[in-house]
């Protein structure tokens, strides 16, 4: 039964808006719905260029709506977090009135049943408005338009920028081999594999030989020693993002174990301050006391188990300028 870890990545950032989205996203703030004229069309959502010939369009704005008719639609059953309503719903390319072409939006019918090609729906504004598509919380079936929560007004400034969160979550399987890596960290045990094809030694985790793509079951487990050397490092500053927890520089190094050709990646480096680090510095294992159990990472990086990271032994540098092209 393979394990596995999940984990989510999460990237906001900020885009400009343009004058013409720009006034599309200010008017929805004012609970108002506007096309752009395109010739003998409206076209709505309003864009910048023709789509039909890419020719610059005459910022000649006109309201429509707010009663829009459903043109074609498909049912959401079961809404994922990211869908706009928290119960089955339908997307709909809605044509508000005076438009020419159809805006996509949410419909909340209740069934399928009750929604078809022709129905008139009307905008649910949110009582508080941003300037974001979903100030219009969905349509509902009706001529009438409605405001959910509390009435608190329009925009003061005119919206020229939009925040976006980009995120996926994913999952990873975890090999077995990681699993005893992480294992054996709690004994203090630093877990190699002997390919017995050629003879190389790598760092537990991976479970594989990537020359012989054998798998390296626990008859290739060698005890790997808990000194070595630095052969490249990076400092990274962070910068703020959801989940970082670093404030100050912090380094990544690359290991060389001693008498082996494995290198840790990506290790941690502790009481070194990251200006201090250079390539050729001995450093020896550090391990978590058993009442300081770290988070399984699943065995990614330079993080397992019990091995908290890194630090200096003491010994002198070691001046081998080959060190530097030792990454892997
Ligand atoms: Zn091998």
């Amino acid at each position: 039964m393979t394990r596995f870890v999940e984990s989510t990545i999460t990237f906001p950032y900020k885009r400009s808006l343009g004058p013409v989205t720009g006034a599309f996203m200010t008017a929805l703030t004012e609970k108002r719905i506007l096309g752009i004229r395109c010739h003998d069309r409206v076209l709505v959502p309003p864009m910048e260029w023709d789509p039909a010939t890419g020719e610059e369009l005459p910022h000649e704005l006109v309201e429509v709506g707010p009663v829009a008719t459903v043109e074609s639609w498909t049912w959401v059953p079961v809404p994922s977090e990211q869908h706009p309503l928290g119960h089955p719903f339908a997307f709909a390319f809605l044509r508000l009135d005076g438009a020419s072409t159809p805006l996509l939006h949410a419909v909340d019918a209740g069934t399928p049943g009750d929604m078809h090609a022709g129905m008139r729906v009307a905008p649910r504004w949110r009582g508080t408005r941003a300037g974001r598509i979903d100030d219009i919380i969905c349509f509902v079936p009706g001529e009438t338009p409605t405001t959910e929560g509390e009435e608190t007004g329009g925009a003061v400034e005119p919206v020229t920028r939009m925040d976006y969160l980009a995120s996926i979550t994913y999952r990873n399987p975890v090999p077995e081999a990681a699993d005893r890596a992480t294992e054996a960290s709690r004994d203090r045990r630093l877990l190699g594999l002997h390919c017995p094809v050629c003879g190389e030694v790598y760092a537990g985790g991976k479970g594989y030989c990537p020359i012989d793509s054998i798998e390296l079951g626990p008859e290739c487990e060698v005890d790997l020693p808990h000194t070595g050397t630095i052969t490249n490092f990076a400092i990274v500053t962070p910068v703020p993002y959801p989940g970082q927890t670093e404030t100050e520089p912090f380094v990544r190094a690359f290991v060389l174990l001693d008498g082996t050709d494995v290198i840790i990646p990506y290790a941690a480096v502790i009481e070194l301050p990251a200006d201090q680090i250079r390539v050729g510095q001995r450093v020896a294992a550090v391990w978590a006391s058993p009442a300081e159990e770290i988070e399984d990472g699943g065995g990614m990086g330079g993080t397992w188990g019990s091995l908290l990271g890194w630090i200096p032994s003491g010994e002198p540098g070691i001046d081998d300028p080959a060190l530097v092209n030792r990454i892997f």
